[in-house]
């Protein structure tokens, strides 16, 4: 099957060919952290998630290998735990446990590879001495700067001009640069923060060389696919390009992907703006599933708004394939694959409201399959392409119980009170517990072994 993808590099829609099929290479810029993720920051982990199952789909489950750092040294974990009294590493373990709880409620699968920014110190340092050797680097009193003047591609993947650059953003502490467009490496050791011995002085890495060794060191370049949130393309994934690409003489990705925005009231969700919502204040009210079909439920370059109404339309979505499922709870599913129209969608740029679409035909195939074999098959393709977009895992019955919270309990009780006047041949009895079921939006089904609920579609 043939994927394509946007490329953020040559600004187009490509067909996409590892460089070796049975070891395909992906690395996604991963979390800082220092303190809770906000959805936002979940869309690149959910995005990138079903690209690996779609490349593990098509090349091998082996033959995959994903990345997903963790930046676990930087001036917002310094300030952090200089705030809190607390130990960098005390701050940067526990955050990453919460980022993986978070990510996992929302489906997305350990990546193959998390590496950790202080446990490739000495990579970095390598690094740097290399290009310090090849004049791409210079030492200055506040660090290691990159020389971007002497760069001839730099600005290549963000399509900025090296007379935009000029003008580029004063950083605070770094006044000895040569250019306003050089960037950190390297910054010298200051009293009370984490510092390693180097060659050129002792000090801590700048951030965008944390990923190009971790990159090299773990998976080795070029890799096949690069991804991150479209703010990372400058300067980050710039930098990233130029710190590798100067010091190996080679491509650091083939392709660069990037996911756009997600917004509140159409303005980026960011922490210094100040209107995030987490993860974990989501999970309390909606079901990891939803929340993912909502992030899912537009393309990944496009902007995405987040509202309640888009988590209400998510959970009405996966109420009817799990009432599909529901409704063919005693039928075995067929060892099939996921439809092809439906991979084709995934495979098409990762267009995830087309697979949607798919798949909500694949609800209705299984809804109006009667013949056993064909509600064995239709339940069987259902499923398959449910397990590619990462849904659909919870039992049909517990999902509807956790989508009532604490109501289920006295849902149950209604429903066997209808059990029970049915069987007593109560049928008004059990005329008037269905009608009082239908008006808390649940609809019984009955069938041979036994009655079970859902929300009414
Ligand atoms: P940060 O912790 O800010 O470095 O962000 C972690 C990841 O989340 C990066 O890939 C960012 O590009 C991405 N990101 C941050 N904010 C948003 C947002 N509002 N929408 C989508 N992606 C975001
Ligand atoms: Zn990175």
């Amino acid at each position: 099957m043939e994927i394509a993808l946007t490329n953020t590099l040559t600004r187009r829609k490509e067909r996409f060919e590892p460089a070796n099929p049975s070891r395909v290479t992906m690395y996604v810029c991963g979390p800082t952290v220092y303190s809770y993720a906000h959805i936002g920051n979940a869309r690149p982990p959910v995005v990138f998630d079903v690209l690996f199952r779609l490349l593990r789909l098509t090349y091998g489950e082996q033959a995959v290998i994903y990345a997903r750092n963790y930046t676990d040294i930087d001036d917002k974990i310094i300030a952090a735990a200089a705030k809190s009294g607390e130990p960098i590493d005390a701050i940067t373990r526990k955050f990453e446990r919460i980022y993986e709880e978070d990510t996992g409620a929302l489906g997305v699968l350990p990546p193959t590879l998390t590496p950790r920014a202080t446990e490739h110190v000495s990579d970095m340092i390598a690094l740097i001495e290399q290009l310090l050797a090849k004049g791409a680097a210079y030492k200055a009193e506040t660090g290691i700067y990159f020389s971007v003047a002497a760069d001839e591609d730099y600005g290549k993947l963000s399509g900025r001009s090296q007379d935009e650059l000029k003008a580029g953003a004063r950083v605070e502490g770094e006044d000895d640069k040569r250019h306003p467009s050089d960037f950190a490496l390297w910054k010298t050791t200051k009293p009370g923060e984490p510092s390693w011995e180097a060659s050129f002085g002792a000090g801590r890495p700048g951030w965008h060389i944390e990923c190009s060794a971790m990159i090299e060191k773990e998976l080795g370049s070029p890799i096949d696919i690069h991804g991150g949130g479209i703010d990372l393309i400058f300067p980050h994934h710039e930098n990233e390009i130029a710190q590798s690409e100067s010091a190996h003489g080679h491509a650091l990705a083939r392709v660069w992907m990037h996911n756009g925005f997600l917004t509140m009231d159409r303005e980026k969700m960011s922490k210094s703006i100040g209107n995030i919502i987490t993860p974990r204040e989501l999970l309390e009210d909606w079901q990891g599933e939803t929340i993912r079909w909502a992030l899912l439920s537009a393309h990944y370059r496009a902007p995405l708004d987040w509202s309640e109404d888009l988590l209400r339309q998510a959970q009405a979505s996966l109420d009817r394939l799990y009432g599909a499922v529901l409704r063919l709870k005693d039928v075995a599913a067929a060892e099939v694959d996921a439809p092809s129209a439906f991979v084709e969608a995934l495979a098409d740029d990762l267009n995830t409201p087309a697979a949607i679409a798919e798949l909500s035909a694949l609800a209705t195939a299984a809804n109006v399959a009667k013949k056993p074999a064909e509600q064995a098959r239709a339940k069987g393709e259902l499923l398959a392409a449910a397990r590619l977009l990462g849904v659909l895992n919870e039992d049909p019955e517990h999902w509807f119980r956790a989508s009532f919270g604490d109501e289920a309990a006295e849902i149950d009780r209604l429903v066997a009170e209808r059990v029970a006047a049915r069987a007593a041949k109560n049928y008004a009895e059990s005329d008037r517990l269905r009608d009082e079921l239908a008006a808390r939006g649940v609809e019984v089904m009955d069938s041979a072994s036994g009655s079970t609920w859902r929300r009414k579609g």
